[in-house]
């Protein structure tokens, strides 16, 4: 994230830009915020614009060799650490990384507790192999951070190492990462991003710049909702008491239940062929925004996935409301391995024509019809 796509809190923002335009970069610093203030983007966006090559009003340029990496988190001067689940003995942030770029990138106000439901139940941690070398791990096809940080940077100025939740650090791993924050390697700068300083070490505190990110008030919240989804008619914005990922989770819930309304009312058209009614449908969806119409199609696609799951293997891998499981429990009937291919392939061609600007009222009738011809397939293996 650039720091104007960060909501609001420009105090904070002016500081950190301040501090990089009068060279005043710390080496070691920890964003410190209650749960739901934007700390992690914010580091992210520090750390852009400290490597941008032409920062332009005060912000990352977004279009510099260095700032495309960053929009991806794939620059190889950029290092994130974070609390994962031990899969063996050499488990690292790494391992980790594809999963937690797709998080990131889906919603960059993501809180750790957000991470830690995304990881499953068990607590994850920060283990000491991060910071280890490789010829310590059994796993040693992998460069590790302490190899990295012994090595000169790659591209960059300045590299940068993220520990997102230092707090869920094991106490060994807090041993290794004092040496590097004691001496870090030139043009290193390590940025904790904490919500609970009161459990960092004193003598990892004592060698931290703090940064303090305030978090969203309901004015904040309110107006961040406005501008993002509109009218605020179930007053969620106050019901986050300043979380803003929390604000963003019970909105996309929202959303999905209007989706499974929606998605379920037009299959019951689809299914009774009733062509006035499809017709009276697709017009009234096409008045409704592109966001919404392909949000829709995309709940589709993920619905009959789920149905083909739901037909062919264990129900309770599903992760899915109980509404939506009610829904699949009965739809799923009508869904097969022969069915299933031809229908994502029509949502998701429709899904590219949304794209193109063409007529969305035209497009959901021929889509409904498509549906309705493909719903009365059967699977092959039925057939013989
Ligand atoms: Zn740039």
């Amino acid at each position: 994230m650039l720091f104007k796509e960060i909501f609001a809190l420009d105090q904070v923002k002016s500081e950190l830009i301040k501090s990089v335009e009068n060279n005043r970069i710390a080496h070691s610093q920890l964003f410190i915020g209650q749960k739901g203030s934007p700390k992690l983007s914010l580091a992210i966006a520090y750390a852009r614009f400290i490597n941008c090559l032409n920062p332009i009003n005060q912000d990352s340029c977004e279009s510099c060799t260095s700032c495309l990496k960053y929009t991806s988190l794939s620059h190889p001067d950029l290092h994130i650490i974070f609390p994962v689940i031990k899969t063996s003995k050499c488990t690292r942030s790494s391992s980790y990384l594809k999963s937690f770029r797709e998080f990131y990138l889906k919603n960059p106000y993501c809180s750790l507790e957000d991470w830690f439901v995304e990881m499953g139940e068990k607590k994850p941690h920060i283990y000491t192999h991060e910071f280890t070398s490789t010829k310590e791990c059994l796993d040693s096809s992998r460069e590790t951070l302490y190899n990295k940080l012994a090595l000169k940077n790659f591209e960059s100025k300045f590299r940068v190492v993220i520990v997102w939740g230092p707090e869920n650090m094991m106490k060994l791993a807090t041993n290794k990462l004092l040496k590097v924050l004691e001496e870090p390697p030139k043009g290193t700068i390590v940025i904790l991003v904490s919500e609970e300083e009161k459990k960092l070490l004193p003598t990892v505190l004592s060698r931290l710049q703090l940064t303090k990110i305030p978090s969203y008030n309901d004015l904040e919240l309110s107006d961040f909702y406005q501008n993002t989804y509109g009218d605020d008619k179930n007053n969620l914005s106050l019901k986050a008491s300043g979380d803003i990922s929390f604000l963003i989770r019970m909105q996309s819930s929202n959303d999905e239940g209007f989706l499974l309304a929606e998605f379920s009312k037009w299959m019951r058209l689809c299914f009774k062929q009733d062509f006035v009614e499809i017709t009276k449908w697709a017009n009234g969806f096409s008045k409704k925004s592109l966001l919404i119409q392909k949000k829709l199609l995309l709940f589709a696609i993920k619905v009959i996935r789920n149905s083909i799951i739901y037909n062919f293997s264990n129900h309770s891998i599903l992760k899915i409301s109980n509404d939506e499981k009610v829904f699949i429990s009965k739809f799923s009937a009508f869904i097969n391995e022969e069915n299933s291919i031809l229908i994502v392939n029509e949502f998701e061609k429709s899904i590219g024509y949304l794209n193109r600007n063409i007529s969305a009222k035209i497009l959901l009738f021929e889509l409904s019809i498509q549906v309705t011809k493909l719903l009365k397939v059967k699977a092959k293996f039925v057939q013989n």
